[in-house]
C-alpha cells in the first residue's frame, strides 16, 4: 500500500540539495579548484556570517561535528586534558534525554557525565535540579535544547552567579536548535559556549560532517582556536594540552555558506508545519512539547507524547503501514545505554516515561503539505 505516491520520508536530503544545487555545485567546486583546503578564506568567510547570523557579539569557530563542538568547549573550560588544572574526575552536569554525542563529547573530554531528570512539560533540562546537583568537582553544564526549543539558559547563568559558582561554564548545546531565540537573543550566545552540529539533517547542513562553536569572550574564542589545530598557538608552537585535529574544511564551509541564507526561510517554514500539526492533532490524546515564556523555537523536530507507551508502538507500527515513515528521538535515554549506564547514579523517571511515549513525525524544510496531509489523516484515523 506504501506506493512512491503516498510514501511520506521522515527527511529528504536530496530534495534539499536540489533547492540550491546551483549555487552548491559552484561553491563546492570554487572550494576544489582553490587549491587552498583546511583554514582558508572559505571557513573565515563562513565563521564570520555565522556570528554575524548570531547577533555579532561573539566568534564562531567551525570545526569537525557537532561533537568535537562540545568536546572543545568542555576542554577550554578546563575539563580533563590540561595537567593540574582540573581534578580527574571533573564533572559535567546534563540531561540523559538527549542524542547520544551529547554524553560521548563528556567522556572525549575527559568528564564525568552526571545525569539530572528533565522538566515534564519543556521536555528540557530542569534547571533546579541542575544547579543542585553541583559540587565542588562540577566543572560545567550542558543545556541541550533538545528538538530546537530552548532550555532555560538564564536561569542556570543567574543560578551559579547567585551561588558563587561562576566558574562552572554553561554550554548550549544548538545542534538542533540554529536559528532560535529567547526574548530576542538567539541560542548559542547566552551562554559562556553555544555548540551547533552542521549534520546533513540539522537547521543548516553540510554535504557531510561540520560543527561549530559559539564563544562571547575572545580569550575563549582564541583558545577554541588552539585546540582546534593540535593545541597550536600559530604553527610549531603549541600553548595548551587537550589539543585535537578538528576543522572545518573549505568545502564544506563553501556549500554553508550558500546554506545558511537558507536558515530563517526553513526554519519559518517548518515552524508553520508545526502550528500545523498542533492544530489538527490537538484534540487527540497527544501531548506537544511546552515551548518556554519568551522563546522562538528553530524546529528541527516535531515530536508527540502518546499516554503510554504501547500506544505510541502500535500508532508507530500503523503510520509505517501507511507508508508514513517516523522516528524515536531517543528511544534509550543515555544512562541506560551500556557505555554510560555506569554513569547512572538515580533513575530518571520524566526522562524514562518520556522515551517510552514520544515519536517525531515526519516535518523539513522540503516536506510537501499532501505529504502532512497525509500523516495528519493517518494519526487522525489511528485514534478514532
Ligand atoms: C546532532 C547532535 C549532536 C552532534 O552532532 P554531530 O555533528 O553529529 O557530531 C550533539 N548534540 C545534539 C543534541 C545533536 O542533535
Amino acid at each position: 500500500m506504501s506506493t512512491p505516491e503516498t510514501h511520506v520520508p521522515f527527511f529528504d536530503l536530496h530534495r534539499l540539495y536540489l533547492e540550491q544545487k546551483a549555487e552548491i555545485d559552484a561553491a563546492a567546486l570554487g572550494a576544489l579548484g582553490s587549491g587552498h583546503y583546511i583554514l582558508g578564506p572559505r571557513g573565515k568567510a563562513f565563521e564570520e556570517a555565522m556570528a554575524a547570523s548570531l547577533g555579532g557579539s561573539g566568534q564562531v569557530i567551525g570545526c569537525n561535528s557537532g561533537t568535537d563542538a562540545l568536546v572543545l568547549p568542555l576542554r577550554a573550560a578546563g575539563v580533563g586534558a590540561r595537567r593540574g588544572a582540573a581534578p580527574p574526575e571533573a564533572e559535567v552536569i546534563t540531561v540523559a534525554h538527549t542524542a547520544i554525542p551529547t554524553i560521548t563529547a563528556i567522556r572525549a573530554s575527559g568528564g564525568t557525565p552526571v545525569f539530572v531528570d528533565v522538566d515534564a512539560d519543556t521536555w528540557l533540562l530542569d534547571a533546579k535540579k541542575a544547579l543542585a546537583a553541583v559540587t565542588e568537582r562540577t566543572r560545567a553544564i550542558i543545556v541541550v535544547h533538545l528538538y530546537g526549543a530552548m532550555g532555560p539558559v538564564d536561569e542556570l547563568v543567574e543560578g551559579l552567579k547567585k551561588m558563587g559558582r561562576a566558574d562552572v561554564a554553561v554550554i548550549e548545546d544548538c545542534a538542533q536548535a540554529q536559528g532560535a531565540s529567547k526574548h530576542g537573543r538567539a541560542a548559542g550566545t547566552l551562554a559562556r559556549f553555544g555548540s551547533f552540529s552542521f549534520y546533513p539533517t540539522k537547521n543548516v547542513g553540510c554535504i557531510g560532517d561540520g560543527g561549530a562553536v559559539h564563544a562571547g569572550d575572545p580569550a575563549d574564542a582564541e583558545r577554541l582556536r588552539w585546540l582546534r589545530n593540535y593545541g597550536q598557538k600559530d604553527r610549531y608552537n603549541a600553548q595548551v594540552e587537550g589539543g585535537m585535529n578538528s576543522r572545518l574544511d573549505e568545502v564544506q564551509a563553501a556549500i554553508l555558506s550558500v546554506r545558511l541564507p537558507k536558515l530563517r526561510e526553513w526554519n519559518a517554514r517548518k515552524e508553520t508545519m508545526v502550528a500545523r500539526y498542533r492544530r489538527e492533532l490537538g484534540g487527540l490524546p497527544l501531548t506537544f512539547q511546552k515551548v518556554a515564556e519568551g522563546v522562538v523555537p528553530a524546529w528541527h523536530l516535531c515530536v508527540v507524547a502518546t499516554d503510554a507507551g504501547p500506544t505510541r508502538d502500535r500508532l508507530q507500527a500503523e503510520l509505517t503501514g501507511r507508508g508514513v515513515q517516523t522516528l524515536i528521538h531517543y528511544p534509550h535515554p543515555a544512562h541506560t545505554q551500556p557505555a554510560f549506564a555506569p554513569y547512572r547514579r538515580e533513575a530518571l523517571p520524566v526522562t524514562e516515561s518520556l522515551a517510552a511515549r514520544i515519536l517525531s513525525l515526519p516535518m523539513n524544510p522540503t516536506l510537501s503539505q499532501k505529504e502532512q496531509d497525509l500523516v495528519i489523516r493517518s494519526v487522525k484515523e489511528f485514534f478514532r
